[in-house]
């Protein structure tokens, strides 16, 4: 299992997610998101202000993916 941070993840906390892939990193922080946004949290909504940016370009979203992929198979806390 690897181990990344919501603010890793682009969010806006520093909450750690377990997951085997980063596209199930991806979709752990997502649920995450979701829930922090229906309490209103300010950290949280202001990164998916940075996020929306990020993803109104599919070319910067997919150099966005690949980062975090390259990122997440580099990171050292394999638990
Ligand atoms: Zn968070």
């Amino acid at each position: 299992m690897k181990k990344i941070t919501c603010a890793e993840l682009g969010g806006g906390c520093y909450i750690s997610l377990f997951a085997g892939s980063v596209e199930e990193a991806a979709k752990q922080g997502q649920e995450h998101t979701m829930q922090m946004f229906k309490q209103r949290d300010k950290a949280h909504l202001d990164a998916a202000e940075k996020m929306k940016t990020l993803m109104s370009s599919l070319r910067k979203m997919d150099n966005w993916m690949e980062d975090r992929r390259a990122y997440s198979n580099n990171l050292i806390a394999e638990r």
